[in-house]
């Protein structure tokens, strides 16, 4: 999910200076307080075959409502399907929680976190990390599904823009690339989108260490890119496959489950081609029940994973 609106933008301004004061002035406005708890542990291990997997909060956006949040649906059907999925219909919950596999091979990350420069309630990655035990500059290599600032600011030092992961491969969509690179595609970007496509220009080109993948190829040993456009123009998953067990990172194909899971026809805002993402939505849905997959979504409820059923005319996700 994408999460820079015009109107967050401000928001986010304003929440970084309240942040800012927090530490002289012990004050945070009550509005700017997170309302949902974290997760008791803020890593979860698990295993794919011999892939040894960790869940890693990063922290969550409470997304304040937006009529326009989704394009074909109403704001009354919106807080309708949070509240069936047993969460608060007060705002949209959007945690943010990448993924770290060890193969045994290489330590993979899996979209780089906001960096704690998307949302105050966010940017704990490699705090976390760090906590357990985890030492981030062994990552061999950073898997990035798509180009929103939720998915790659973790890769930029704030203020600088230096490389967070410089010893690692940072693999990427070409196709991604190539749309956020074209100096011509500033002019043609929302208002709103133009100070990313100008950091992505400014940092991508000169970064050496970063990996363009034409199509589906493996990009480690038991690691595959999966074609699924329509969120961004080149978002791409991940087949995870050890032995007999599979896992697909699907990144944002799918964002909050109880909206586009349950509802897929739903088109979010922050989809750029709302009809091509809602095919690769069904599309890679459909892989993973018939093959029985495992799937770790990027804004999925912690620890991010589970399996995948049909419900109804949409998908029901069941956590680990
Ligand atoms: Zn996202």
């Amino acid at each position: 999910m994408s999460i820079l609106s015009r109107r967050d933008v401000v928001a986010s301004a304003g929440l970084a200076a309240a942040f800012g004061l927090a530490s002289r002035v012990v004050h945070i406005a009550p509005a700017h307080a997170q309302k949902t708890p974290g997760p008791a542990q803020l890593l979860h291990k698990y295993k794919v075959g011999t892939f040894e997997c960790t869940a890693v909060y990063d922290g969550i956006w409470e997304k304040p409502h937006d009529p326009a949040f989704i394009k074909n649906a109403g704001l009354d059907d919106v807080k309708g399907a949070l509240k069936a999925a047993g969460l608060t219909d007060e705002f949209v919950p959007i945690p943010f929680t990448p993924l770290l596999v060890d193969t045994g091979r290489d330590l993979v990350l899996f979209d780089a976190g906001t960096g704690g420069q998307v949302q105050p309630t966010a940017g704990k990655l490699l705090d976390n990390m760090k906590a357990g035990g985890i030492d981030p500059a062994k990552i061999t290599k950073v898997m990035i599904s798509h180009f929103h600032p939720d998915h790659i600011f973790g890769l930029m030092e704030k203020g600088t823009n230096a490389q967070v992961f410089p010893n690692a491969e940072i693999v990427v969509s070409a196709a991604e690339y190539k749309f956020w690179t074209n100096p011509a595609v500033i002019t043609g970007l929302p208002e709103a989108r133009r100070p990313l496509a100008n950091r992505i220009q400014a940092t991508f080109p000169t970064w050496k260490n970063m990996r363009q993948i034409e199509g589906e190829a493996e990009v480690a040993p038991g690691i595959r890119t999966v074609a699924a456009p329509g969120h961004t123009p080149g978002h791409i998953a991940f087949h995870l496959a050890s032995g007999n067990a599979q896992m697909i990172y699907s990144g944002d194909t799918f964002y909050q489950p109880a909206l586009s899971l349950k509802t897929p026809q739903w088109h979010g805002a922050f989809d750029q081609d709302g009809p091509l993402a809602e095919r690769s939505r069904r599309a890679l849905a459909d892989r993973i029940i018939t093959d029985k997959i495992m799937l770790s979504g990027y804004h999925f409820p912690w620890p991010g994973a589970g399996m995948l059923a049909k419900d109804g005319p949409g998908y029901a996700l069941t956590s680990i």
